[in-house]
């Protein structure tokens, strides 16, 4: 999420003097808890010990996950069916909804009450929050909740009912949920669309973001159970899987776009647009769907029934639903090529769509469909094939920022070339972390943030030839480092002390941290665990210790000095070439390692000759305690310059004194 916040104000270099309004810093305890550390728990000597969580532990214990980083031989993970309506009034700004879900509980434990999630209820009266939520409306209000057939009072007890805690509602069930059985909910609500301010959506003049619109079943997982955080503002969230059925009734004339592909184009387009949708599916370059002269009611839309349409959307395997509606929306789309992604041999693609107002050509969105198939093709080949039925980018209110949604993004404010490719491909990036590779982005945001940082740092550098947003990303923590101020990314994304320390710590350090993680292991062998991580827990919850695991699985190297170092400390890294003096035929370097993190040295010697060696001193030397060691190159052909990590992969706190000559 949230690009605007944090490129605005880390990238314009406010670092020491703003603190962002949303401080974080509220919750008193700690997160995550350890339990114990690796490194004496018999799974062999490793270099160094860091915390493991002890529902992890657990989970291993249970065979629901496993030491080699893969899903272990009994997981499970709840699912959910949604069949949700809503119509939604511009005049008015009110929604009202009614829905059911049904719920399948694939855990083995009975379940007595459960949890859901109304996330619009940060915006209610009384709601806690800890980013700037300037006014409020009335959040989601239930006329009807019903469990199993039985309507269900809001009242405290131990009877059948429910109980609404801020964003989370708890329901009592009427009888017990067994492991393999399912639970049916209906719910009537409506809600109060919030207006431009609301973070990661709401309403802007004819622009509507639609966004936790709805009642969301919360996430009861193998480690920790019941996922009931707050919705806070600024930590984002965890999401179960499910398939979506939602039917939303506009005026006609108001294009509607959603997570999900559209089932009744004939009941709402007109034959030109559905033409020219069809065209966008083979098309080679941009085709403009819905014009500036196409926007009338009979023009783009078909005019409906009592001046209204209903719109369909089937969505499968995703972990939330959003959608956006607008009166003057222009519609471009194309299409982008995505692999074969279902091993049928052929390849395949994928719907490209921009939606977006007339005056939002000055921020490029005349490109935006351009730089998303871009995108989509990238990540399908650097990263897996797209797997959903459409991307869509969404002109929204400004305070969406950036924001991420399955098969959709909403990005508001002002933009130039450069800012709408990495706002898009970013918000895009997310496609695969967090909406393929459901983590929990409240209590681990590098998970999601910190790897989708470095992957718009692969697809800026595919599309600008060049670019180099890595380095955008290293000087970020970099210089926040110097100040030491850091925490450590094992955080809870609600309990940062301010969002300075969130935004280094979910987004720049991570990012710097996987290049860094790339030069330990190589391109290659780093590619291929990437993707192993990817291919293991596609629609499933990983933890952190998952993707270490893994990365040491498929690398078959013990890397936990890595995870200790980078993860759980704020160590800094300050290699330094300490002498340089010549003995007999050879040149000896004197090394030191002046900071506390430990990292192998990657030396590179470039001779007058314009010849250069290459080598490696192994991170074992610093491993065993020693601050200092030395390495002897030949003194002939005449050595003109020594340096420490060249290509500057690991993010070294002080590069001058990585040169000999100085
Ligand atoms: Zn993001």
């Amino acid at each position: 999420m949230d690009r605007l916040a944090v490129s605005r104000q880390l990238l314009a270099g406010f670092v020491l003097t703003l603190v962002a309004a949303c401080s974080g810093g509220r919750a008193a305890s700690k997160s995550p808890v350890p339990a114990a550390t690796r490194g004496t728990d018999g799974v062999g000597a490793r270099a160094m010990t860091f915390p493991v969580l002890e529902g992890f532990e657990a989970a291993v214990g249970r065979g629901t996950r496993s030491r080699t980083g893969a899903p272990g031989p009994r997981y499970w993970q709840q699912w959910a069916d949604y069949k949700l309506s809503a119509e939604l009034n511009p005049v008015s700004k009110r929604m009202t909804g009614t829905g059911t879900i049904t719920y399948s509980n694939r855990s083995p434990d009975t379940l007595r009450v459960v949890y859901v999630q109304l996330l619009q209820n940060i915006f209610a009266p009384s709601a806690r929050h800890n980013t700037n939520v300037p006014w409020s409306v009335e959040g989601l209000e239930f006329g009807r909740v019903a469990a199993d057939g039985t309507t269900l009072t809001a009242a405290g007890g131990e009877e059948p009912g429910y109980e609404v805690n801020g964003t989370i509602m708890r329901i009592r069930l009427p009888k017990p949920l067994l492991p393999g059985g399912k639970a049916d909910f209906a719910f009537d609500w409506k809600l109060r669309v919030p207006p431009d301010g609301a973070p990661r959506g709401g309403q802007d003049g004819e622009v509507y973001y639609m966004n936790y619109w709805y009642p969301q079943m919360a996430v009861y997982d193998d480690v920790n159970g019941w996922q009931t955080d707050q919705y806070l503002g600024n930590a984002e969230f965890y999401m179960g899987y499910g398939n979506y059925d939602v039917s939303l009734t506009l005026p006609a004339g108001w294009l509607v776009t959603a997570t999900g592909a559209l089932q009744n184009p004939d009941e709402v387009l007109t034959e030109q647009t559905r033409a020219r949708l069809d065209s966008a599916r083979s098309a080679t370059g941009i085709v403009h769907v819905v014009t500036d002269l196409d926007r009338e009611p009979g023009r783009a839309t078909t005019a409906g029934k009592d001046g209204k349409l209903t719109w369909r959307f089937r969505a499968e395997n995703v972990r939330d639903v959003s959608w956006a509606t607008s009166s003057r929306y222009l519609w471009d789309a194309t299409n982008a090529a995505v692999g074969d992604r279902n091993n049928d041999g052929r390849p395949d693609t994928t719907l490209i769509q921009a939606f977006w107002r007339p005056e939002q050509k000055v921020s490029h969105w005349d490109e935006s469909a351009r730089y998303s198939r871009h995108s989509i093709e990238f990540f399908s080949k650097y990263l897996w094939p797209y797997p959903y039925p459409h991307m869509t980018a969404v002109d929204g209110p400004t305070s969406c920022g950036g924001m991420e949604y399955p098969m959709m993004t909403c990005i508001g404010g002002q933009w130039d070339t450069l800012g709408m490719y990495e706002v898009t491909t970013h918000e895009i990036g997310h496609m695969w972390f967090p909406m393929i590779v459901g983590s929990d982005e409240k209590r681990f945001a590098w998970m999601d943030e910190g790897l989708t940082q470095f992957d718009q740092s692969q697809s800026m550098d595919d599309f600008f030839k060049g670019f180099d947003d890595e380095a955008r990303n290293r000087k970020n923590y970099l210089d926040f480092a110097a100040t030491g101020a850091e925490v450590e990314l094992m955080h809870h994304g609600d309990r940062f002390p301010s969002y300075n320390q969130y935004g280094v710590a979910a987004y720049y350090k991570p990012a710097a941290t996987m290049v860094a993680l790339r030069g330990v292991l190589g391109r290659d062998l780093f590619h291929k665990a990437l993707v192993e991580y990817i291919r293991r827990w596609q629609y499933k919850h990983p933890t952190p210790y998952d993707f270490f695991d893994t990365f040491e699985d498929v690398s078959g190297r013990d890397l936990s000095w890595f995870w200790r170092t980078w993860f759980f400390e704020t160590w800094r890294l300050d290699q330094a070439i300490d002498t340089v003096a010549t003995v007999g035929d050879s040149l000896e370097v004197g090394l030191e390692n002046r900071g506390r993190a430990p990292m192998p040295v990657p030396l590179v010697v470039t001779r007058a000759d314009g010849h250069t060696d290459s080598l490696t001193v192994p991170v074992d030397v610093w491993l065993s305690g020693a601050k200092r060691t030395t390495v002897r190159v030949a003194s002939q052909p005449a050595v003109k310059s020594i340096e420490i990590d060249p290509g500057r992969e690991f993010p070294d706190i002080d590069h001058d004194n990585q040169r000999w000559p100085r």
